[in-house]
C-alpha cells in the first residue's frame, strides 16, 4: 500500500504542476494577444519641480486591462513579458501610444518631456535604436521628448546596455537610472554608464518618514549624485515633510501620490493645462 500511495502522490503532484503550468501558459497568451491587439493603455504620473511645484513632465507606465475589465498591475505582467519575449512589442506599444497621446503636448512644449521604461531585454535588443528613431522622425519629435528610465537590474555588466545608453544619448534623448538603490549596490558601475538623472527608490522617500534608515544614507547619495553630475528625481511622495526635506537637501524633482497619481491621457493633459 506504501508503493500505491507514493504513486498517487506523484500522480497528484505531477497534476498540480501541469494545472499550475497551464494557468501561466494561458495568462502570457492573453497577454500576448493584448499586446498583439494593442490592448494595453499607458498611465501618466507627473514630475514636479520640487520648489516650484510646476511639472515639465510625466513618467509614462503601462496597464493591462483584460478581457474582463480588470487591470492588471505592470508589476506582474511586465515580468511575463521578459519570459515570453513580448516585452520588445510592448515597449513599441508603450512608445507609440505615448507619441499619440502626448506628441501635441511635445511638440508645443520643448521643455516638456515624456520618461519611458526600458527593460534589460528593450537593450539587447539590435533593432530598439533604430525603430525608436523612425517612431520619433515620423512623429517630427526630437529626441529630446523622450527619456529614458533602466533600472539597475538592467545594467550589472551588459556592454550591449552599455553601447545602446550612449547610442541613444548621442542622439539627444536623455537616460535616467531607475529604482536607484534597491539593485546592486556597487556604486563604481555608476561611471561606467552615460546618465543624466538619478531617481531615487521609493524605499528612501518612505524612511524620510519612518526613520527606518538614517537620512544621512539618502544625504550620502545626492552628494555621490552631484559629483557624478547627475540630477535627481525622488520616487514615492507622499507628503509635504518628504517634499521639504529633499528640496532642502538640494534635490531638484519628484513624483509620487502627494502630487498625483498616474492619470489617464486625458485627465493628464488637463492637469497640464491648468497649472499655466
Ligand atoms: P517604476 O518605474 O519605479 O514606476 C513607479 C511606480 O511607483 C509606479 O507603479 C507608480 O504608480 C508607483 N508610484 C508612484 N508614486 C507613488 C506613491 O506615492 N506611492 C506608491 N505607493 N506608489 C507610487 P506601477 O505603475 O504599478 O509600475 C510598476 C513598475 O512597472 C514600474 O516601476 C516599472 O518598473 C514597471 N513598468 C511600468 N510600465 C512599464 C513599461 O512600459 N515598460 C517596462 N519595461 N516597465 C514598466
Ligand atoms: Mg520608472
Ligand atoms: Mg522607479
Ligand atoms: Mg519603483
Amino acid at each position: 500500500t506504501a508503493a500505491v500511495l507514493g504513486i498517487l502522490l506523484i500522480v497528484l503532484w505531477v497534476l498540480a504542476v501541469f494545472r499550475v503550468s497551464q494557468r501561466q501558459l494561458s495568462f502570457s497568451a492573453e497577454l500576448t494577444n493584448a499586446i498583439k491587439n494593442g490592448n494595453i493603455t499607458v498611465a501618466y504620473q507627473p514630475i514636479v519641480d520640487l520648489s516650484t511645484g510646476r511639472c515639465h513632465g510625466a513618467e509614462a507606465l503601462a496597464r493591462w486591462q483584460r478581457e474582463d475589465g480588470e487591470i492588471i498591475s505592470p508589476d506582474l505582467f511586465i515580468p511575463v513579458a521578459e519570459k515570453s519575449n513580448s516585452i520588445h512589442k510592448l515597449t513599441l506599444l508603450v512608445i507609440k501610444r505615448v507619441v499619440e497621446e502626448m506628441g501635441q503636448l511635445l511638440a508645443t512644449h520643448d521643455q516638456f518631456s515624456i520618461n519611458i521604461n526600458l527593460s534589460a531585454q528593450d537593450l539587447e535588443h539590435p533593432l530598439i535604436a533604430l525603430e525608436l528613431k523612425h517612431i520619433l522622425d515620423s512623429a517630427k519629435l526630437p529626441a529630446s521628448a523622450i527619456k529614458f528610465e533602466i533600472t539597475e537590474r538592467a545594467l550589472v555588466n551588459h556592454e550591449d546596455s552599455r553601447k545602446l545608453i550612449s547610442k541613444l544619448r548621442r542622439r539627444g534623448h536623455q537616460m535616467a537610472i531607475d529604482d536607484f538603490g534597491t539593485g546592486y549596490s556597487s556604486l563604481s558601475y555608476l561611471e561606467t554608464f552615460e546618465l543624466d538623472t538619478l531617481k531615487l527608490d521609493k524605499a528612501f522617500v518612505d524612511a524620510i518618514e519612518t526613520h527606518a534608515v538614517t537620512s544621512s544614507v539618502i544625504v550620502h547619495i545626492i552628494e555621490m549624485a552631484k559629483s557624478l553630475e547627475l540630477d535627481m528625481v525622488a520616487e514615492g511622495i507622499e507628503s509635504a515633510h518628504q517634499v521639504q526635506w529633499l528640496a532642502n537637501n538640494g534635490v531638484q524633482r519628484g513624483q509620487g501620490y502627494y502630487y498625483s497619481k498616474p492619470l489617464t491621457a486625458a485627465e493628464f493633459l488637463k492637469y497640464h493645462a491648468k497649472q499655466r
